[in-house]
């Protein structure tokens, strides 16, 4: 398709981006070219925009910025079976390569090439956006374009909380940024008894109770320790989902783990950080999973399950929404903390 359109593109290697009008990409044979409906904002997002350390060494200028999204396929490749004009869909965000050991041994989520919508190719806030045919994920139609958009970090907490057993059991969840409170809902639909979430940030605590915790605290005011010893008959917790990447969140849990217990890991340290490892971890038996991605596709079909049968409400977690040109609005409400998701639309 040929013509201009709107969108947020990084054009400068330094903080910000520009709202500006580009050319209508051009479409591989085995990508399809999608009218954008409903996108939301992701803390990677945020990192590109502020121009941090990760976003100097991943991404290139100019590029259009964003990964999450929903939106109705206009046009395909000549090497696309299966989806068609008109289809509903939704991305995954993880190009697999195809060919390395990771991906011809089922876990192409954890691909040793792999490149990433709106980190490695251009994104979609954008009025329309290339989407590659490994990543196409049709939607149901009976679920609104701006909670399709969320399947993708709704994968993340899937995959978090999936990182142990938490069916009747006491959860933690430290960190209640827009993952740490889907996570609350996940772990809930999954049968927790107890959901605790640890965040220091007002807003987010009262979210994070919308959402279904059974406890909030602020660890900068109150005594987690105590509070959770309180509440779990003074075993500790099961299963602890670390969203925060904080250092001392993430030693914290550790001893409030009960021995035996698990711990599924998506926040990322900005550095390297220190853990007893051996009363915390491997004297107490502790399981601890990295989490990266998504499962491809296992946890599409859990978070469109989830979504389709309402065991899921992500009202409270949609905040804020903005047309595409508002979008440093969202990004301010991001580095405040301030926010759920916030979602923008072309
Ligand atoms: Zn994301
Ligand atoms: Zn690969």
């Amino acid at each position: 398709m040929n013509g201009k359109m709107k969108a947020i593109v990084k054009t400068k290697e330094a903080k910000g981006a520009k709202f500006k009008e580009v050319s209508i990409p051009d479409y591989g044979s085995e990508q399809v070219l999608i009218k954008v409906e409903s996108t939301s904002i992701c803390g990677t997002d945020l990192h590109i925009y502020e121009w941090n350390k990760w976003a100097q060494k991943n991404i290139s200028v100019p590029q259009i910025m964003g990964h999450e999204v929903a939106g109705k396929v206009l046009e395909v490749g000549d090497r696309v079976e299966n989806i068609e004009e008109g289809d509903f869909i939704s991305a995954e965000t993880h190009i697999p390569c195809g060919y390395c050991y990771q991906c011809k041994t089922g876990k192409q989520h954890i691909c040793n090439n792999m490149r990433i919508l709106g980190v490695h190719k251009d994104g979609v806030f954008a009025e329309y956006a290339v989407i590659d045919k490994v990543d196409v994920w049709k939607n149901d139609p009976t679920i609104p374009a701006e909670y399709a958009s969320l399947q993708e970090p709704m994968g993340n907490a899937i995959d978090t909380i999936l990182a142990g057993d938490v069916a009747g059991k006491n959860v933690l969840i430290t960190g209640a940024g827009p993952a740490g409170l889907i996570s609350v809902s996940v772990a809930r639909a999954f049968g927790a008894t107890q959901v605790i979430v640890s965040e220091p940030n007002d807003y987010r605590r009262k979210i994070a109770l919308e959402m279904g915790a059974d406890k909030v605290v602020n660890p900068l005011e109150e005594d987690l320790t105590d509070i959770i010893y309180e509440r779990t008959d003074g075993i500790g917790v099961d299963f602890v989902a670390e969203m925060s990447g904080n250092e001392h969140a993430l030693n914290e849990a550790l001893k409030l783990i009960t021995a035996g217990g698990e711990m599924g890991l998506l926040g990322l340290p900005d550095d390297n950080v220190s853990l007893d490892l051996t009363n915390g971890v491997i004297f107490k038996g502790i399981t601890l999973v990295g989490v990266t991605g998504r499962k491809m596709f296992n946890t599409w079909y859990t978070a469109s399950r989830l979504l389709k049968e309402e065991r899921i409400d992500l009202d409270p977690l949609i905040t804020h929404i903005f047309p595409l040109e508002e979008f440093k609005k969202g990004m301010e409400l991001m580095e405040s903390g301030n926010c759920g998701k916030i979602i923008l639309k072309p």
